[in-house]
């Protein structure tokens, strides 16, 4: 029932409403197993996805492994970083085509996708290239006990083909994050982008096959998890490495099959991440980028803020400020001049956060703002909106405060002593992120050692540098992506020691 075929248009976008295909080893592959790809906008149809079967990830995984001795493994270096370049340039000059694919799929708004997606998205290919041409390796020498030498080099090679599975919060951003250095390194790859946004991931397929990335070098394969690509491709023992970003459930049963054969994994999960604000704190500023960190993109991103703690002599005035802030928020489609906050990804997922609206209302919480679902008009009544949220007066040991809602909401509670919120701040099981908002940057240093995160922001938040070393602590991920960190995940370090 497999079928091979290179569609005469870009099966992404033109017509609108064509399927999403497969690519494996260079060419399109359809499966006639469909699914639906819809936009939270409205609900309309925006492609069908046709869904790889364990047939089509082995076919990905073969290709991907007789690809690592083919043309991309014989290019040196040099090579292989212009054609990463030459990825990125290609990106951008199709950057309405990526924009439209990435809107259609998230219901983002369109400034973001604009200016922060898609060219960080085309920089992650560019910085990574130029990262591995540069990096060094580390060389010691060594007094041997009969008087002489010894000198110890390291080699790094890559590690082989990577499953590179994705969320859809930031579809095309977290998605080339991996496949840039994983590329950059030599290794190839088989996405498995979220069944909710296929889009960006297959437009990518055509720009590799443009510039002339050798064929099985990048794959894609759709579907779902459980029993479909997802496990398919993480059990599949071809596969050298998983790298995965999503939830930490899922995290755990990618683990599991990845134990089958001792592959290693990199791991970006999920977190419930604090802000703290304290009172010697810019108002201004602080109630800026809380604005931010709790409601950009819905709320669907894994370094936004759910918890905040605010001290208390300025408590009230903050809650204020931030409900006028949250409430300034427009809501609308991705065009529409002064929109800043789209819908969430979907009807399902609007209904685990209206469960959490639900939640705080029986737990006892003062909705500040928000609490429901928007007024919408037209076509939009069928899209999947939600109003923006602050709740005030749970205690910490409430589901909201503890569990990650993934929605555009947060927690506010008055603290008093730098001592009692490092304290609550730490007590969850994530450690992904932090931010923390004061005028002492004493008091900024001595809460970014005392906080157990992976990322701690002082006066600032999701302010990227891609050289630094990215991930998360306790169960909020393994290990560390970004800057010369990518490489001990996409290589193997080999020593050679030679006797001089
Ligand atoms: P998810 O875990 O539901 O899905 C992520 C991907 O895993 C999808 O492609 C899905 O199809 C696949 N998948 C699901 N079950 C699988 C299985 N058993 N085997 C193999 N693959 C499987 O996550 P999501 O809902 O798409 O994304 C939201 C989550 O991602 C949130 O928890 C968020 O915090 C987290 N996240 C973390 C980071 C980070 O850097 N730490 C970044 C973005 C998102």
């Amino acid at each position: 029932e497999q079928s091979k075929a290179v569609p005469a248009r870009s099966p992404v976008l033109a017509p609108a409403l064509s399927d999403a295909w497969n690519f494996i080893d260079g060419e399109w592959v359809g499966t006639g197993r469909l699914f639906d790809n819809t936009n939270p906008i409205d609900g309309s149809l925006v492609s069908r996805v046709h869904e790889a079967g364990r047939v089509e990830v082995d076919a990905a995984v073969k290709a991907a492994q007789a690809a690592l001795k083919g043309p991309w493994g014989r290019m040196t270096v040099e090579q292989r970083c212009k054609i990463l370049h030459d990825v990125a340039d290609e990106m951008m000059r199709r950057h309405a085509d990526f924009v439209k694919a990435e809107l259609l799929d998230t219901g983002m708004p369109a400034y973001f996708a604009q200016h922060v997606d898609v060219p960080r998205g085309a920089a992650n290919f560019r910085i990574f290239a130029d990262l591995f041409r540069n990096v060094p390796t580390e060389s010691f020498v060594t007094d041997t006990h009969d008087g002489g030498k010894a000198m110890n080099y390291g080699l790094r090679s890559p590690r082989g083909v990577i499953a590179v599975v994705c969320p859809w919060n930031l579809p095309l951003l977290l998605m080339t994050w991996k496949v840039g250095p994983a590329l950059a390194c030599g290794n190839t790859v088989i996405v498995k982008p979220s069944e909710e946004t296929p889009s960006t991931a297959t437009l990518l397929a055509e720009v590799m096959r443009d510039v002339g990335v050798p064929k099985g070098v990048y794959n894609v394969v759709h579907g779902f998890g459980p029993e479909s690509a997802g496990a398919f491709l993480t059990e599949h023992p071809g596969v050298n490495g998983v790298t995965f970003t999503g939830e930490t459930g899922t995290g755990e049963a990618i683990m599991r099959a990845a134990a089958k054969g001792v592959r290693p994994v990199s791991f970006e999960l999920g977190g419930k991440n604090p802000g703290i604000v304290f009172a010697d704190a810019d108002l201004d500023k602080a109630v800026a980028g809380i604005t931010r960190s709790a409601f950009q993109n819905t709320g669907q991103v894994c370094l936004g803020t759910e918890r905040i703690y605010v001290q208390r002599p300025i408590f009230d005035a903050f809650v204020a400020r931030l409900k006028a802030s949250a409430e300034a928020l427009v809501l609308g489609p991705p065009e529409t001049p002064g929109v800043t906050l789209g819908p969430l990804i979907s009807q399902e997922h609007r209904n685990k956060v209206l469960s959490y609206y639900a939640k705080a209302r029986e737990e006892g919480a003062t909705v500040v703002t928000g609490g429901g679902i928007p007024v919408m008009e037209g076509d939009l009544v069928n899209g999947s909106w939600i109003e923006p949220t602050i709740w005030t007066g749970l205690p910490d040991s409430s589901a909201l405060v503890r569990e990650e809602v993934f929605g555009p909401c947060c927690h506010v509670s008055p603290f008093d002593t730098e001592e009692e919120v490092v304290e609550r701040a730490n007590a969850t099981a994530y450690g992904l992120a932090a931010t923390v908002w004061t005028g002492d940057i004493s008091t900024g240093h001595r809460m970014a050692a005392a906080l157990d995160v992976g990322i701690c922001w002082i006066n600032s938040w999701f302010l990227r540098d891609l050289r630094t070393a990215f991930g998360g602590s306790k169960q909020s991920g393994i290990g560390r992506e970004g800057g010369v960190h990518s490489l001990e995940f996409y290589t193997e370090l080999k020593n050679v020691c030679v006797a001089l």
